[in-house]
């Protein structure tokens, strides 16, 4: 059952039962469930990802529906990590999917982390994506970034070492901004990339997107693909 699932994937150059195997036995960590994780987590399920891990505190309003495509309207008022977990499960019976209701802190950032293959970045914020970045280059895990607002958004992947860490690419947390406006097609393009991005780390398949971070903008429709380089006076892996 399921190979037929997964055949249209398989026959994929580079991919095989082999590669559906190792995602079937993969960890992929999602944290944040807006309009970034809805789209990458369903399709991380879609793929096969054996064990999804789906971490936010906060619960679906109705300003969360133009993006937040996992959220159905009798979902409103209800924790958007459990409701995805319903929906993946529900979608894709053959994989695990846990819901971790909390932010990630300092404190709790081993316990939600641990040992995962990757973690992908839903978040809207640069505090949690900093603890997130050190705990992912303490302990080598990948970290698949992206951004969005609007119709522009930018999207980088982290392997600690090989490439520059987020703070080589961000030293400075940028402003947060509050209730950013945004198209929830942007961050839809975004999760798809970052899922591709996942799928290829586990897979071992392409080249990922490490020392380059592309910037996307919807609205002349253009990509610039930046290089970027670590940083010797990194705070988090200048001594590494
Ligand atoms: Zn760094």
């Amino acid at each position: 059952m399921e190979l037929e699932r997964y055949s249209r994937q398989i026959p994929i150059a580079g991919w095989g039962v082999e590669g559906q195997r190792r995602l079937k036995g993969a960890e992929v960590v999602v944290v944040g469930i807006g309009g970034l994780g809805c789209l990458s987590s369903l399709y991380l399920a879609a793929a096969g990802v054996g064990r999804i891990i789906l971490v936010d505190k906060e619960r679906f309003e109705l300003n969360n529906m133009n993006r937040q495509i996992l959220c159905w309207h009798d979902d409103l008022g209800r924790f958007k990590a459990e409701v995805a977990k319903e929906k993946l499960e529900a979608f894709n019976p053959e994989i695990e999917v846990e819901a971790v209701v909390s932010e990630v802190t300092e404190g709790n950032v081993k316990e939600i982390v641990g040992e995962a293959d990757v973690v992908v970045d839903g978040l809207d914020n640069w505090g949690t994506r900093f603890i997130i970045n050190e705990y992912c280059v303490r302990e080598s895990v990948p970290f698949v970034h992206a951004g969005a607002s609007g119709m522009c958004g930018q999207i980088t992947t982290i392997v600690p070492i090989e490439g520059p860490c987020l703070r080589c690419i961000f030293p400075e947390a940028p402003p947060e901004v509050e209730n950013v406006p945004v198209l929830g097609a942007t961050p839809a393009f975004l999760a798809s990339l970052q899922v591709m991005e996942t799928v290829k780390l586990i897979t071992g398949i392409g080249t990922p997107l490490v020392g380059r971070i592309l910037f996307i903008e919807g609205e002349e429709m253009t990509v610039e693909d930046v290089k970027i380089k670590r940083t010797a006076d990194c705070p988090v892996c200048g001594d590494l």
